[in-house]
């Protein structure tokens, strides 16, 4: 037997895959890129606790209020206080509040501004600019019943905090040119304490600053603040961006040209 196919032989039994291909055949793709990931779910995985279940099912709850699949709510469920209040009170709701701020900017940066005066970003007030947190702490954070007395008496005292982020994005959006409008379900009756308050809270300058009137009472939120912004487009403004912690702020037309909803899961406002 010749050396060479002995050789070939030998190379077969020991490196096949040398001799079955060519450099010049191609490349299967199963040979260069990963497997794909198949996640299994075996029956060995462990039930989740207690503790985790209620975590799960209150995530739940909490998606299906924000995307408005809830509608209308009155109350954070019993079994879910603990959870809004952690969620509240922790980095989640300031990462969601952040992130909310952060593409509003990126999108007001990107607007055209006409220099006519009529480029207007419209901002609600209660958990938009300020937080009654420290109302809610002390109500359950969403979990007692609302009791419009007291909450007036917390809104009298005009101090309110800023929600920080909205703040920033305020002032930027200020900054750019846009007219901003302050659109808040708050009667007239609280026109002081709320000018007292968004001033102390450190919103300073605004073109317009819109309250329930008597004409208003009885409307819906989603009807009263869609038929102001029919008002504000009818003297020549251009709504470009609208935040709320509210679907009725955002809803009902003429709707902005960009909404953003800001995370509130203590209560829901029709
Ligand atoms: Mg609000």
């Amino acid at each position: 037997m010749k050396s060479s196919v002995i050789l070939s032989l030998i190379a077969l039994l020991f490196f096949p895959h040398l001799l079955l291909s060519s450099p010049l055949d191609p490349i299967e793709p199963s040979q260069v890129l990963p497997r794909p990931l198949i996640l299994q779910f075996t029956s060995s995985l462990e039930e989740p606790d207690d503790s985790t279940l209620n975590q799960l099912r209150c995530d739940s709850w909490r998606f299906a209020a924000e995307a408005n699949n809830l509608a209308p709510w009155r109350v954070v469920p019993a079994e879910c206080g603990t959870y809004v209040k952690e969620y509240v009170t922790g980095q989640a709701y300031r990462f969601d509040l952040e992130m909310a701020a952060r593409e509003s900017l990126i999108y007001a940066r990107t607007v055209e501004i006409k220099g006519d005066g009529m480029d207007a970003w419209i901002f609600d007030i209660d958990e938009t600019l300020l937080s009654n947190l420290p109302y809610y702490a002390s109500h359950g954070y969403g979990s007692e019943i609302f009791n419009s007395q007291e909450f007036d008496a917390w809104v009298e005292q005009a101090i309110a905090p800023a929600i920080e982020s909205s703040l920033i994005l305020y002032e930027e959006v200020r900054a750019l040119g846009f007219k901003i409008i302050f659109l808040t379900g708050r009667s007239e009756g609280h026109m002081n304490v709320t000018i007292e308050n968004l001033k102390r809270a450190g919103f300073l300058h605004w073109d317009k600053l819109i309250l329930r009137g008597a004409n208003d009472r009885g409307k819906t939120a989603t009807s009263y603040k869609s038929g102001k912004r029919r008002e504000i487009e009818e003297e020549g403004y251009r709504i470009h961006g609208n935040s709320g912690d509210q679907w009725s702020d955002l809803l009902g037309y003429p709707v902005s040209s960009r909404s953003f909803k800001l995370p509130n899961p203590m209560y829901f406002i029709p």
